[in-house]
């Protein structure tokens, strides 16, 4: 009897955004396939018996090809074995997910796609960026930067708008082909952007910028997100040029453990909790 291969969507890194359907698997997995994109925390509530293999890229080690990655698919889905493919974000975005299960029908093997938070959602959530708003934005454009180089400036849709709010996975650093790219499709070079790193991470960063400054923008660490459109100027701290990091420090968190202290007492409020050492 054949096995079932799920097609997972791990989230955007934080371990709470994984649904509880990919948890479940995740413990009752024979076999995990996951990508360099998926973090140590996520891996550790995989079941302690299924074997668990990095098909990503990795310093030093030439990451499996699509082709190879779908005859490991095949063939551990022939074996009668739980097989989970485990991805970054949602496995329908930008993540091949699609080539995948077209292997798996080939072979009559049964699939099953669990969807996750893709990383567009996890980088608006972490900058509070309302990627549709009534009055700035009425679509939304997912795209990737992947291939981009000055010369193919123009293949972006020609759906981009000052009304669309545009997210660009795999910007990487060539920030000034794709300003120029945006312009092209017809955007202001003050319409706002931001760049995420490491989005719902401990380690996430935002920078707010415009597409006329993207090419002076910090080379923030991958993976990064950019998201682009007036809603960006309702970012949490929407100033320009800001760069912050969304999780505040404990150092900058004691002086206002201090004024609630203070404001407890003035209250007549007793401290039931031990003030952090
Ligand atoms: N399937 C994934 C996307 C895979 S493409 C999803 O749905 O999210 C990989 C790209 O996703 C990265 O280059 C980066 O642009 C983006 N990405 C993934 N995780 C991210 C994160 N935590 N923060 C910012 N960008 C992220």
């Amino acid at each position: 009897m054949a096995g079932k291969v799920y097609l997972v969507g791990a989230g955007p890194g934080d371990p709470e955004l994984l649904t509880l359907k990919a948890l479940r698997v995740l413990k009752t997995a024979d076999v995990v396939l996951h990508d360099e994109l998926v973090g140590p925390e996520i891996l550790s509530l995989v079941s302690p018996t299924a074997q668990v293999q990095n098909v990503g890229k990795r310093c030093g080690r030439r990451s499996a090809t699509q082709a190879e990655i779908n005859v490991l698919l095949v063939n551990y889905g022939l074996l009668d074995l739980q097989v989970v493919r485990l991805k970054g974000g949602d496995p329908l975005i930008f993540g091949r997910g699609g080539e995948e299960i077209e292997a798996l029908r080939k072979a009559n093997l049964d699939a099953e796609v669990i969807p996750g938070v893709t990383a567009a959602l996890g980088a608006a959530a972490a900058a509070q960026i309302p990627l549709t708003h009534r009055r700035l934005s009425s679509s939304l454009i997912f795209i990737t930067n992947h291939h981009s180089s000055a010369s193919d400036a123009g293949d972006w849709p020609a759906s981009i708008s000052p009304t669309a709010t545009v997210v660009v996975y795999m910007p990487g650093y060539a920030y000034a082909a794709a300003a120029r790219q945006l312009l092209a499709a017809g955007l202001k070079a003050s319409t706002p952007c931001a760049i995420i790193s490491q989005a719902t991470r401990p380690e996430e960063e935002v920078y707010i910028t415009t597409i006329g400054e993207l090419r002076s923008a910090p080379r923030l660490p991958a993976p990064t997100l950019l998201i682009v459109g007036d809603v960006v100027g309702l970012a949490k701290h929407g100033s320009l040029h800001e760069h912050f990091s969304t999780r505040g420090t404990i150092e900058e968190f004691l002086p206002l453990l201090g004024q609630s202290e203070s404001f407890a007492q003035s209250q007549g409020i007793t401290q039931v909790s031990e003030r952090p050492e």
